[in-house]
């Protein structure tokens, strides 16, 4: 089989690739081995405007936001399924400290902040819940569902192989490359926490941190709003279904949940919420990232043949390293492997 361009992995970022070469009639073809326990598949999907605790503005947030939403809204257009929705962040203020630091926050970023004269929500639904902020816009990406989406589209239009692919397989042409039977003119990795396994990553200050989450079920909790005090709790698709989470593990010795995020997310729930709740799945993967924390594209040779693209959820912001040029970094010359 003969393609222009062979894509390695299909999370949020192989996915994004392929629509846009689709998008511009670039032939190509994914491999994406189907593991559930990768970054996209058990992230919250979350696209917040700011950050942290100070709320400091995400990067780009300018830009981005707008962009973000106008793609997953063409892309669930093009798959028939609802892809991205509008979801505001509520901030429970548990003292006044809180609610005085996010108030500075508002007069800096008023297009993002705001203190509600009247509460769009019942603060009896918390504990110990004084006041409420609001973040927003923000959005709540369905990735589960454009994943599954795109790899059905992918596999009708005979476009994906699900196996492992093995870079050792990869053998170097005049003209591209040759993987087994596919003949292609350039490689692109999107292939998330396993770029660690190849040696392009020498190159690259790699940062990968470990996230678990919880999934519950919280039938009173009413889904117009994503819900903030340490933890986050994102509303899914299944009513009464919610997202709970992450950690940001930056020392880890496995990828699999464990009993102790488990154990410390409960507590923290029972103290935070007033409504029953039931623990229903635990999550866990390795999200890559890097030390500039920032999205990352790049050819790693001066002939482009063979590339790679980071997608860090930093911020939380699924935005495209893709289009975003000013972000792209060039990897070091004669690292290609
Ligand atoms: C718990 C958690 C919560 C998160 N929440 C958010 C959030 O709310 N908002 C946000 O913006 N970000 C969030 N993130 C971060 C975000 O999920 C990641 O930044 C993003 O999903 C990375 O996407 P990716 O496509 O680069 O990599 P991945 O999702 O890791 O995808 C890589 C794909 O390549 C495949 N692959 C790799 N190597 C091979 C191979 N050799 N052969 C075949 N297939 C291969 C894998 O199976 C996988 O399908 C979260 C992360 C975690 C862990």
């Amino acid at each position: 089989m003969k393609t222009e361009v062979l894509i390695i992995g299909q999370g949020i970022s192989g996915t994004w690739l392929s629509y846009y070469l689709e998008k511009s009639g670039i032939d190509h073809f994914v491999i994406d081995q189907e593991n559930p326990h990768t970054a996209s598949r058990q992230a919250g999907g979350l696209i917040n405007p700011v950050t942290g605790r100070n709320k400091v503005k995400t990067w780009l947030a300018d830009q981005l936001l707008p962009f973000c939403r106008t793609a997953y809204v063409e892309m669930g257009a093009c798959l028939e399924v609802a892809v991205i929705e509008s979801k505001p962040i509520i901030e429970c203020f548990g003292n006044p400290e809180a609610a005085a630091l996010f108030s500075r926050r508002v007069s800096e970023n008023p297009n993002y902040l705001e203190i509600p004269s009247h509460s769009p929500i019942q603060l009896d639904l918390f504990h110990n819940c004084h006041e409420v902020g609001l973040i927003r816009p923000a959005y709540l990406v369905n990735v589960q569902s454009l994943l599954s989406s795109w790899r059905n589209r992918l596999r009708a239009l005979e476009k994906i192989g699900a196996y492992n692919f093995d870079v050792h397989q990869l053998k170097e042409t005049n003209t591209g490359f040759t993987y087994k039977d596919i003949t292609c003119n350039r490689v692109i990795f999107c292939d998330g926490a396993r770029i660690q396994e190849r040696q392009i990553s020498s190159t690259i200050p790699l940062a990968p941190t470990k996230g678990e989450a919880l999934i519950l079920k919280i039938p009173d909790l009413p889904p117009s709003f994503v819900y903030k005090n340490k933890l986050t709790l994102l509303p899914l698709s299944s009513p009464g279904y919610w997202w709970a989470g992450s950690s940001y593990e930056w020392s880890f010795d496995h990828a699999n949940p464990t009993s102790s995020f488990k154990e410390q997310t409960v507590s923290a729930l029972e103290k935070w919420l007033a409504i029953p709740f039931e623990v229903v799945e635990q999550r866990a993967a390795i999200r890559m990232g890097t030390m500039e924390r920032r999205p990352l594209v790049g050819f790693d040779s001066p002939e482009k043949k063979m590339g790679s693209t980071q997608w860090i959820g930093y911020q939380r912001l699924f935005a495209s390293p893709l289009l975003c040029p000013s972000v792209s970094r060039k990897f070091s010359k004669g690292n290609r492997h």
